[in-house]
């Protein structure tokens, strides 16, 4: 038996324009025997099964390379490590996972989760216990002192149950990489600065050029893809040397950093949502309001834009991610604004980030020839929306207008369950924002006062 599917419209994710009433066919698999005109398609047998979005646009599913499954929505990095155990996080993570392909993403990469968690929800899907997205699953990222993740003070380190593992040495590193490696994920995450900046404001390198060579070389070695989190010059430098295969931010590469990234082939993440939801969410009595993170982001989103489109007209391929899991991008809520985020403020084209989110996406994910693109010998990995994004790329965010998630041909029915996110995540023990001395309660009641006065 064949599954036909009528397309109003057909974007198949290799070419910019949408076929108009063109079909789809695959086998019980879910392999893609013929994605076109309707013209040139095989026959319909009696025996085959007719799938009806002729009023829909069809394309592939969405790939979010850059979704953290362990983060649970995470208000503070101690929420993120500290205070639920790894089973729970677990759980919420498949939880989670669903809320993703819900949205309409049928693959995700989970770049740096704490112990197996991302792992384990790979593996239940792939099982078929549960219902979700292709996963492709990291460990705790490889960090040092002045990396991303190490947080706390040296007198604690990276807690077991952190999304980084502290590494003193390269010796320490490899062999995390292959404790990694024997668990069985797909990339390994190397957490290149984020941290310690130099007086003039630069970042600094977690890792040297040579530590950055030796652990890309030995994750290559035993087959699995690299990625880091790079946003300072040195650090987008030494990870594109080193040929990490996606390198995520790189807000403040420069032409060297092109260069080199050319030369190895490292590919692009910026992950734009993040720091977006950060400039428009964040209400100004919460503690990144407070500690002045609402201009900060935005400086460095708009050096990070015009450094990103040197890159993008060097020939850079470009891949959306959005760093959910946290509390400013929550699961199934904003993964489609990064496409909505390249075209505008980095100038591409609908189509051009229609085929980011697809066909680009899939160039770095496990088993990425299969997925990506609606054509022969590919997985039917596809969605159906009542609107075309190439003429509004926003309608991507609007559920409402989602008329079918499917994986390998099979259609994705996940219920959209309501949840209580206090008891998701939110754990953390602080109670306060403020300090109340009598100087700062005389200032709170005057301005209460002058208000009240004023009304
Ligand atoms: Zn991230």
């Amino acid at each position: 038996m064949k599954t036909f599917v009528r397309c109003g419209q057909l974007f198949t994710g290799r070419e910019d324009e949408a076929q108009k009433e063109a079909v789809q066919v695959y086998d019980e698999a879910g392999w893609i025997a013929f994605a076109g005109e309707a013209a040139g398609a095989p026959k319909q047998g009696k025996s085959d099964r007719l799938v009806d979005h002729s009023r829909h646009f069809v394309m592939p599913g969405l790939i979010d390379v850059h979704t953290h499954l362990a983060y649970g929505n995470a208000k503070t990095e101690e929420d993120i490590d500290l205070y639920s155990p790894l089973e729970f996080r677990a759980l919420r993570g498949m939880f989670f996972a669903q809320k993703v392909a819900a949205a309409g993403y049928t693959a995700i990469c989970s770049p740096g989760d704490a112990g197996q968690i991302s792992l384990s929800i790979r593996n239940a899907i792939n099982a078929g216990l549960f219902d979700g997205p292709r996963v492709m699953a990291a460990g705790p990222y490889l960090t040092t002192h002045q990396g991303l993740t190490d947080w706390y003070p040296t007198w604690i380190g990276a807690p077991e149950t952190s999304i980084g593992k502290l590494v003193q040495s390269i010796d320490e590193a490899i062999q995390e990489i292959r404790r990694q490696v024997k668990n069985g994920v797909d990339c390994v995450k190397i957490a290149m600065d984020g941290i310690q900046r130099r007086p003039d404001g630069e970042l600094i390198a977690a890792f040297t050029q040579e530590e950055t060579d030796a652990m890309v070389r030995e994750i290559h070695r035993q087959g699995k893809k690299a990625v880091s989190h790079a946003v300072g010059r040195e650090a987008t430098l030494y990870s594109a040397r080193a040929g990490v295969d996606l390198i995520f931010h790189g807000f403040f590469l420069d032409d060297e950093c092109i260069k080199a990234m050319k030369k190895t082939g490292s590919m692009l993440g910026p992950t734009l949502t993040q720091p977006k939801n950060i400039m428009d969410f964040t209400q100004p009595f919460e503690p990144a309001g407070q500690k002045g993170r609402i201009d900060a982001t935005a400086a460095r989103y708009k050096t990070g834009c015009t450094n990103l489109k040197k890159a993008i007209k060097a020939g850079i391929p470009f891949l959306t991610g959005t760093d959910s899991g946290f509390a400013v991008t929550p699961y199934g809520e904003w993964h489609a604004r990064e496409l909505e985020l390249f075209v505008d403020d980095l100038g591409f084209s609908k189509a051009k980030a229609l085929r980011a989110a697809t066909e680009v996406n899939a160039r770095f994910m496990s088993q990425g020839d299969e997925i990506g693109v609606l054509e022969e010998g590919r997985f039917a990995d596809f969605i159906a929306w009542d609107g075309s994004p190439l003429a509004d790329i926003a309608i991507l965010q609007d559920k409402s207008r989602l008329r079918g998630v499917y994986k390998a041909g099979q259609e994705l029915k996940i219920a959209d369950r309501p949840y209580d996110p206090r008891q998701v995540t939110d754990f953390s023990l602080s109670n306060w924002n403020d300090l109340y001395t009598r100087e700062r309660v005389a200032e709170l009641r005057g301005g209460r006062q002058r208000l009240e006065a004023a009304e």
